[in-house]
Order: C-alpha cells, then sequence, then structure tokens
C-alpha cells in the first residue's frame, strides 16, 4: 500500500514481535480522528494485524511517512478508558508490551474478521430470541454470618472507596450463596458482574447455579454469559461481544475472563482465590486474582476473594487491613468437618519390599464404608500406573531421552509417556539395556491404584478421574455425573476431583502419599499442600442430613508435621500464622516480592552465560539477584532451563528495576545466540 500523507495520526497498540525492540503502541495515518479504543486493521511488516487505537498523543506528525490504517471495524463500540488502563498496567507490570497483551487477550476471532464480517455478526446478537420465562427462584435463608457478611459487600458496593473483601469459609459454609446475594444486589443497581473461577471445569456446574438463581431476573438473550478457553472460538467472541456491549449482566470465566470489556463492572469475585490456576503460566504471566484486585481499586468497585484456605498474600492482607476479612466459620446446616484421622505409616508392621500405600487399615475401612453404601474417594496426586519401569537386573530405568525426567508407565494403552515433552514409546517386552524380561513398574499412579483398589475390593464400582481419564469432550461430565447418580463407590483421582465439586454422596476421602510436597524446594509447597487436602476432606460430608461423621484420611510418614497438626483441626489461621512466621524471617512473598528470569538454552552454558550477562545488568543495589540454577525439571524436549531469582523487599522498587532491565535483556539476548526463549516472571508461584 503507498505510503500517503493522511490528514490525522493515530496510536495503535499492536503485537510486535519483542526483539523488534517496538515496544509501545505504534503511530498510523489515518483519513479521519479515531477515538481510543477502537479496533482496526493495520499493516506490520508484510502482515496485516488487529490493533486498538490507543490513549495518549501520538508522536508522529501528519506529514511524516506513516503507514495509514487499514481498516476501521465501525460498527463496534470502542473499547473503554478502562479497559485500555487495565491492559496498560498489567503489560507493565508483567513486562510485556501491551499490543502484545491485547492481542492475546481478545476474542482470537477478531483477527480473522473483516469490519463486515464483524458487523454482521453483531447483528446476529440482536437477533437472539430471550429465553422462555422462568419461575421466581427459592432462594435460602441466610445464616447470620452469611447476612453480615452480604451486608457489608452491600455496603462497599455503595462506597466510594471500597475495600477487597477477604471471604473466608470451610468449604460448604455457603459462600457461594454470599456471592450469588451480592451479584443480586450489584445488578439490582444496574451493574455488571465477573465471577472468576480457577477451573474450566467447574464454570458449567456454577453457570447452572448462577442460571438458576438469575433466569427470571434476567430473561433476556445472552445476559448471562461464561468465557473460557474450552468454548468454540465463535462462541468465545458471542459472549465477549455481549459482555462488551452491556448485554451480558453476569459474565463468569477462567483467568482470561479478568481482561473482558465490561463497561458497567460493578462487581467482581474471585472464588477459590487461592488457587494456582489463576496464575497464566506463559506469554504475559498475570495473576487473574491480582488483577481483579487492580481492576476494582480502578474502578472503585468491590472484588470479594474467596476460599476457604486463602492464599497468604490475601491473609497478610487481611492481617493489616488492606481487605476486609469475612468469616464464615460454619458450614451450613451444622454439618460437620470431616474428622481428620492422620495415619502413621511407622505403626505398620515392617513388610520387606511391599510398597504400602494401600494399607491393610485403610482397605478395611474402605471395605466398611462399601459394606454401608457409602461412597468414597481416594486422592493421590500422579496419574499414569507407575512414575517409572525399572530393570532389576541392570537398574535401568524408564528416561526421557529428551528430559530429565522418568517417563511413567501408562498400562491401559501400555505406553511409557514423559509428562513434560509427550514423548511417547510403546512398552517394550524387554529391559532396552540387558534384554531381562522381568522389568517391573516402581511406585504407584492413580491408574494402578485403580487397579489395585478393584482387585482388593471385588464387586465395588471403582472409578477413576485424571487428565488421562476425561481427554475427551463430555467424559468428564459423564464420570462426575456417575458420581452423583451413586453409581461409583470409590472415586481415584487427582487434584483434579478435589476442587470445588459438590459432591453430596461422599462419606470418606483418603490421601496416600501426600509427604512428598513437606520436603519441597519451592517455599509455596506446604500452603499448596494444605489447600488441596483441606480442598479434598471439604469433599466429604457435604450433606449435613447424614447422621455419623464423615472422616479423612490421610497417610504419612510425619504424623507430628506441623502442617498436618493444623489440618487435623481444620486450623487454617494457625496454619497461615506459622507459615507468615517462616516467610517474614525467610524474608519471602509477601514479606519480600519477587521476579524470576528465565532462560532456555540448547546447552547449560549458554543458558548459564545469559543469566550471568542479565545480573550484571542489575544497577540497583536494592536489588537481591540470586546465582543462576537450573528449573526443577532442567531438562525437556532437548531443551536446558536455567532460572534466576530477583528479590526486592518493595514491589516499586522492584518494579523499577525491572523497566530499566528488561529493555537491556532484549539488547542482550542479540548477543546470546544459543539463547532460545526468555522470559521475566514477576510474582512467580512456582520456584
Ligand atoms: P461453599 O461455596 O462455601 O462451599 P455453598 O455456597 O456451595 O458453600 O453452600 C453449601 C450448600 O449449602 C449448598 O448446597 C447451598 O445450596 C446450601 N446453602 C448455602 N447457604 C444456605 C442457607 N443460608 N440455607 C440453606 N442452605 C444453604
Ligand atoms: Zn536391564
Ligand atoms: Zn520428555
Amino acid at each position: 500500500m503507498p505510503e500517503t500523507a493522511l490528514p490525522a495520526v493515530v496510536r495503535v497498540a499492536v503485537d510486535a514481535p519483542q526483539h523488534s525492540g517496538l515496544n509501545g503502541p505504534l503511530d498510523y495515518a489515518s483519513e479521519q480522528v479515531l477515538a481510543s479504543g477502537t479496533l482496526v486493521r493495520v499493516p506490520l511488516g508484510k502482515r496485516e494485524m488487529l490493533g486498538v487505537v490507543w490513549p495518549g498523543q501520538a508522536v508522529g506528525q501528519p506529514e511524516m511517512a506513516l503507514r495509514p490504517v487499514a481498516a476501521v471495524f465501525g460498527a463496534l463500540p470502542p473499547l473503554g478508558a478502562d479497559w485500555c488502563r487495565l491492559l496498560d498496567f498489567a503489560a507493565g507490570y508483567y513486562q510485556r508490551s501491551v499490543g502484545e497483551l491485547a492481542s492475546a487477550v481478545l476474542p482470537p476471532q477478531l483477527r480473522e474478521l473483516s469490519p463486515d464480517q464483524l458487523a454482521a455478526r453483531l447483528r446476529k446478537l440482536d437477533k437472539k430470541p430471550a429465553k422462555a420465562a422462568a419461575a421466581a427462584p427459592v432462594k435460602p435463608l441466610l445464616a447470620p454470618e452469611q447476612a453480615e457478611a452480604v451486608a457489608r459487600i452491600e455496603a462497599q458496593l455503595i462506597s466510594a472507596a471500597p475495600k477487597p473483601a477477604l471471604l473466608f469459609g470451610v468449604t460448604g459454609s455457603g459462600k457461594t450463596e454470599v456471592y450469588l446475594r451480592a451479584a443480586e444486589a450489584a445488578l439490582a443497581a444496574g451493574r455488571q458482574v465477573l465471577v472468576l473461577v480457577p477451573e474450566i471445569n467447574l464454570t458449567p456446574q456454577l453457570e447452572a447455579r448462577f442460571t438458576e438463581r438469575f433466569a427470571a431476573l434476567l430473561p433476556e438473550a445472552l445476559a448471562i454469559v461464561s468465557l473460557h478457553s474450552a468454548l468454540t472460538s465463535a462462541q468465545r467472541l458471542q459472549n465477549w461481544l455481549a459482555a462488551h456491549l452491556g448485554r451480558a449482566r453476569l459474565v463468569l470465566g477462567t483467568r482470561l475472563a479478568v481482561f473482558a470489556s465490561l463497561p458497567e463492572l460493578g462487581l467482581i469475585v474471585v472464588d477459590e482465590e487461592h488457587d494456582p490456576s489463576y496464575k497464566q503460566q506463559d506469554g504475559a504471566r498475570y495473576s487473574a486474582r491480582d488483577l481483579a484486585v487492580w481492576r476494582a481499586h480502578d474502578l472503585k468497585v468491590p472484588v470479594v476473594l474467596g476460599s476457604a484456605t486463602p492464599s497468604l498474600e490475601s491473609w497478610q492482607h487481611a492481617d493489616t487491613g488492606r481487605y476486609e476479612r469475612l468469616t464464615l466459620a460454619a458450614r451450613i446446616g451444622g454439618g460437620a468437618l470431616p474428622r481428620v484421622r492422620l495415619f502413621d505409616m511407622k505403626a505398620l508392621p515392617p513388610t520387606a519390599g511391599v510398597t504400602t500405600a494401600l494399607t491393610a487399615p485403610l482397605l478395611a475401612e474402605l471395605k466398611a464404608r462399601l459394606d454401608r453404601g457409602e461412597q468414597s474417594l481416594v486422592f493421590l496426586n500422579r496419574r499414569g500406573y507407575a512414575p517409572v519401569l525399572h530393570c532389576g537386573e541392570c537398574q535401568w530405568k524408564s528416561d526421557c531421552p529428551h528430559c530429565s525426567a522418568w517417563r511413567v508407565f501408562h498400562k491401559r494403552d501400555r505406553t511409557l509417556r514423559c509428562h513434560h515433552c509427550g514423548f511417547t514409546e510403546r512398552v517394550p517386552s524387554a529391559c532396552p539395556n540387558c534384554g531381562n524380561h522381568d522389568i517391573a513398574p516402581l511406585g504407584r499412579g492413580t491408574e494402578r491404584l485403580e487397579e489395585q483398589l478393584a482387585e482388593a475390593l471385588p464387586g465395588a464400582r471403582v472409578l477413576r478421574i485424571d487428565a488421562d481419564s476425561t481427554r475427551r469432550k463430555g467424559e468428564l461430565e459423564a464420570q462426575l455425573k456417575a458420581v452423583h447418580d451413586g453409581d461409583v463407590d470409590i472415586l481415584v483421582g487427582t487434584q483434579m476431583i478435589t476442587k470445588g465439586h459438590d459432591f453430596r454422596r461422599i462419606r470418606f476421602v483418603a490421601a496416600v502419599n501426600p509427604d512428598g510436597a513437606l520436603f519441597s524446594s519451592d517455599f509455596r509447597a506446604p500452603e499448596r499442600l494444605f489447600a488441596l487436602l483441606m480442598q479434598a476432606g471439604g469433599r466429604a460430608g457435604r450433606d449435613a442430613s447424614d447422621e455419623s461423621p464423615a472422616e479423612m484420611w490421610v497417610q504419612t510418614w510425619h504424623r507430628e508435621h506441623a502442617l498436618y497438626q493444623a489440618l487435623a483441626r481444620h486450623d487454617y489461621v494457625r496454619f497461615a500464622k506459622t507459615q507468615l512466621d517462616e516467610r517474614r524471617s525467610a524474608s519471602l512473598p509477601p514479606f519480600s516480592h519477587l521476579a524470576l528470569l528465565r532462560a532456555e538454552a540448547r546447552t547449560v552454558e549458554a543458558a548459564k552465560a545469559f543469566l550471568v550477562a542479565a545480573a550484571a545488568l542489575v544497577q540497583d543495589e536494592q536489588l537481591l539477584v540470586y546465582p543462576p540454577v537450573p528449573h526443577a525439571v532442567a531438562r525437556v524436549a532437548d531443551v536446558e532451563r536455567m532460572q534466576m531469582l530477583l528479590e526486592a523487599t518493595q514491589r516499586a522498587r522492584l518494579q523499577a528495576g525491572l523497566r530499566d532491565w528488561v529493555p537491556a535483556l532484549i539488547a542482550l539476548k542479540r548477543e546470546h545466540k544459543g539463547v532460545l526463549r526468555w522470559a521475566v516472571d514477576v510474582d512467580p508461584l512456582a520456584i
């Protein structure tokens, strides 16, 4: 296209590659002045890309030879100034370009459509028929603690400077009912409501509950929509448009929904706010929870963070008064929390060579429950049949040729599969090293546990739910339904089944091998384990009409560990206190602020050299730079992964340091040809 001098100059946020150094919005020529937030298509290099006209003064002049805007999505109202502020903040905070972030969080289909096609989509939205009239919902009478929490949130809704609310309530204490009432109040005030959940799997369940409650109040088509990555791209665009146009009043979604355009947003709810899934693990590594808090603060609207085991960051904010703590201490209907039994593995008679995850007492307990017609859940956070195959003759183990990890034995399809790079082979019939035919699985995954349970308890209906059993569409729904319908006696699974599901029939939960996380080098591992076990326990005894108390069984070699002792008393408060004391004395988050620089290269030396050179570029002496170390799984798919930690006592100090450092790293990378990729992770979750 010829470069012409057009009358107007517009700034456009567009996804320019990082190495180009074109970080901010770029200037383009335009026939007319375009409002900021307008979606456009612009040329970049040889391609044409989606862009957003960005607020702020263009630096270019009309007489300069700027490339012209290629197309304007005129039928779509511009994105709001608040949306642009959110993106500016997030891009700055997580050290990405605003164009890259915008392109990553806008519905992918926008990139493919022409302005005419988008206009057609918008017309189609208007033709959606309203839903059939729904009956007025039956609302339960709030428990006193719930009523107090709702009153506090309602007060925040009309406050000029609302504080984030931390809704701390055990599982089954009625947090969701509080969300529903808070949402109702915001909707009644004419505002939009955003509800975030950690897992796609949990959106249908929550959507059903919100739809049931609000179908009568919101009869219009697309008044309640969900936003997550499992939608088809057409659905995602449709729902995003509904939110952007203000037709969707209630938006339920996973972390990406924090970036939804919501012109009348009046309340944000973050359910299970402690969940690691809120942190994006590639590209812009944002925390949707933290951005929700920022967005709410920016808009002066309330945000409710709900959890039975809040993140220690949020808990600390409640301690210092930055957040308002709302506590639901009792389960609805007075249902007791499961009794926790710490089963001491040391008390078992030593049985040489026998792996004992399925101990005789545990089997007896499961059997007794089975005979009483009760449902049980056995939790093991490791999928596959066995973590490794082993040859007793030559000590060969099923390592992955491309990673520093074992390949996991999957018995059902007789494969050895690497869970890091995906490398898969048929199981060899003999040891590939010495030819011995007697190679055996070591250790245990959910698949083996399922098999052993079925063997030990003949007639029991055992079902396994994990990432392997739910690969195909619809499988998870079908399996969950079987559990709800009582067609399953023993449910075996990974953390996938511990989250949020409202199983009414489960009376007994067993964690068979949870100790590993106690001694992890990752300082957040205990926090995650505690949350996981509390959550797993929360699956039991949800139906308060049961007479006998539900039970949670934890098999451990470390019964006296403070974590288990707190767990046995359901004492999150005490656990949080000991953890926060430890973090304070070790100067770990939330008492310091971290960023991680990761580098990937074909060789360890190349990755390390880049990190060492990067460390030398850190100017501020208040920033502590740790020596480079290998990633926990150092090599994946023949790529070596190293990382280096930056620490500051002040968040602003870290941010200022990163602002200078990251552009220098882009330049540095050009001198380090061996480095394949690098990335900065601000507030990293796993270290
Ligand atoms: P949480 O989200 O804290 O796990 P839920 O909101 O799912 O708890 O509540 C647990 C159960 O109690 C649900 O079945 C819910 O319908 C019910 N429930 C919640 N609040 C009340 C109430 N005030 N009266 C009666 N039942 C309630
Ligand atoms: Zn061998
Ligand atoms: Zn591998």
